[in-house]
């Protein structure tokens, strides 16, 4: 499906759910988290609807999200329904990694084809402080599980100037010894203002040079995003860079998204859209929720602009655990 840019819109991701066994600092606040109604929120019947609707229209790939993915029950038949959904090519999910090891089998057994875990340090009580709950063991075991078993496996950190700036090497080693893409995310101050918390990725870049040498270009393909990659000499995997705020990749970009809610979301910046929930519980026929489709990816903004955040109209106001990162 072309946008009137004629980018080729062939990614959707869909959050599944609001809630969070976590409670990062970026993201969500620690208490008075009000939840979506169960109502609100789309059924697996009708995730499963719209994701036929949009596999007919030329989507390919569909990643998983929230919140977090892996608390909603029986995701891993989710995950299973869409890689049987004809047009689909490949089904990863974007997880905190806590659930991995309990779910490991039936994650692996649903066909799951990658998978990116998040971690923004190394060390256990400072992953604490970040996320305020427990559990660095667990995603450490859940990076190793996933790239042991073959699943394509990344590992996204959010870079934070006075948060996590002094262990980016420690991070990025974690692709030195395990077959792994490890991406730093420019920190995103979505609905606020807190930019001087963005590290720029030529900054960490590098940082990271000064530890493992000049790192050449990677040009091999590593999934659908937006990341640009590095291959430090002898490292088994990859470094990668996700730079919302200081680059412009809008001209490549693929993707939409789906909000729990069902909001089909066209930027991650613009709260501009359409909600087919509302289409399909209208009554709607798959071709009407199609053309609906059709008709708001044609809407889709030409770029982002998080450098000139308040220069901008109709901006996100909703927390990344609404939207789905
Ligand atoms: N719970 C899952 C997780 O943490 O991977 C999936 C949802 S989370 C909202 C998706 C991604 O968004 C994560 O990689 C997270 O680090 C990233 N994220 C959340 N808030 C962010 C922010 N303010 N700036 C940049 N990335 C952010
Ligand atoms: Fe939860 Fe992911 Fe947000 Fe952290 S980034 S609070 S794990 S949704």
């Amino acid at each position: 499906m072309k946008d009137s840019f004629g980018r080729n819109i062939d990614y959707l991701r869909i959050s599944v759910t609001d809630r969070c066994n976590l409670r990062c600092v970026y993201c969500m606040p620690e208490e008075g988290v009000a939840p979506m109604s169960h109502c609100d929120i789309l059924s697996y019947e009708e995730i499963m609807r719209l994701v036929g609707i949009a596999a007919s229209r030329g989507i390919k790939h569909i990643r998983l999200t929230g919140g977090e993915p892996l608390v909603r029950r029986g995701i891993e038949s989710l995950i299973a329904d869409i890689k049987k959904t004809p047009g689909i090519e490949t089904v990863s999910i974007t997880t905190n990694g806590i659930l991995i090891p309990e779910k490991f089998e039936m994650l692996k057994a649903a066909g799951l084809d990658a998978v990116n875990i998040s971690l923004d340090t190394m060390d256990a009580e400072r992953f604490v402080r970040i996320t305020r709950r427990e559990g660095f063991e667990k995603v450490i075991e859940a990076i190793k599980l996933c790239e042991a078993s073959g699943i394509r496996t990344k590992v996204n950190c959010v870079a934070m100037r006075g948060v996590n700036d002094d262990e980016f090497v420690a991070i990025a080693e974690l692709a030195r010894d395990l077959s792994i893409c490890v991406r730093f995310i420019e920190f995103m101050p979505v609905g606020k203002n807190d930019f001087e918390k963005c590290v720029p990725w030529q900054e960490i870049k590098e940082t990271l040079e000064q530890s493992f040498g000049p790192m050449a270009d990677d040009t091999s393909r590593h999934g659908n995003g937006p990341a640009v990659y590095f291959k430090p000499d002898g490292f088994k995997g990859s470094i990668g860079f996700i730079s919302a705020m200081t680059c412009a990749f809008c001209e490549t970009c693929n993707r939409v998204r789906l909000t729990a809610e069902g909001y089909l979301k066209l930027c991650l910046q613009y709260d501009k859209g359409v909600s087919l929930r509302d289409i399909m519980r209208a009554g709607a026929t798959d071709e009407e929720i199609g053309l609906a489709f059709e008709a708001a990816v044609m809407e889709k903004p030409k770029q982002h602009i998080f450098n000139d955040y308040f220069g901008a109209d109709d901006i996100e106001e909703r927390p990344m655990n609404k939207i789905g990162g």
